[in-house]
């Protein structure tokens, strides 16, 4: 499984407070960025990086700078939570939008709205808060690929389900997956168990 589970005790106490039934969307959002933080660092820990040379106050030495920039992909409307945290980390990061709804015939994702910007040059991070089926996940992913041509995509969650890591190991064998945490299982109804809830209501404050 191409799925990189965060080990930090940081990452266990946001998602900790996160699941709490208790916790209000204000304190939610504010959660949601900062598990969102380390969620993105690891997500760009092999990005590519060219050396340069600057000047400190002492004198010349190598140094290194990024050299892949950013395209975040929140997809609507619970992607929306981990977009600060790309751009509060990487100012220079362009931002694309994806929504995706399930299709009442087909019962399959589609998407409703599709703004990505142009990608060349760039690694891709989608920004999906909850893995559950995996469904959503994979559609948005592929539309990336029929649209766009990033250096690579990364797909980045706060809670996966075994099915989601599955589905998007079978359809996107080649795109990593960064998460914190790796549930037991979904329920009959596509929610993840234990899970959090639903995270767009938990944080737009709409249950
Ligand atoms: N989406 C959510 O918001 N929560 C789940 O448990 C599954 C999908």
């Amino acid at each position: 499984m191409a799925i990189t589970v965060i080990d930090h005790p940081l990452v266990q106490d946001l998602l900790a407070r996160l699941r709490e039934r208790d916790t209000g969307p204000a304190e939610f959002r504010t959660l949601t960025r900062r598990l969102g933080w380390l969620l993105v660092i690891e997500a760009t820990r092999d990005l590519q990086t060219e050396p340069i040379s600057i000047e400190t106050p002492m004198e010349e030495t190598k140094a290194r700078r990024i050299d892949e920039p950013l395209v975040a992909i929140p997809v609507l409307r619970a992607g929306l939570g981990l977009l600060d945290a790309a751009t509060d980390l990487y100012p220079d990061t362009v931002v694309g939008y994806l929504g995706l709804e399930r299709d009442e015939e087909t019962l399959e994702p589609r998407d409703y709205y599709a703004k990505l910007p142009p990608m060349e040059g760039r690694r891709a991070l989608v920004l999906d808060p909850m893995l559950a089926t995996g469904g959503s996940g994979s559609a948005a992913i592929s539309h990336i690929k029929q649209h766009a041509h990033p250096t690579s995509i990364s797909f980045v969650c706060i809670v996966a389900a075994p099915e989601g890591v599955a589905r998007i190991g079978a359809d996107h064998p080649e795109v990593p997956i960064v998460a914190a945490a790796l549930d037991r299982e979904l329920n009959g109804v596509g929610f993840i168990l234990p899970g959090l809830g639903d995270f767009g209501d938990r944080l737009h404050g709409t249950e």
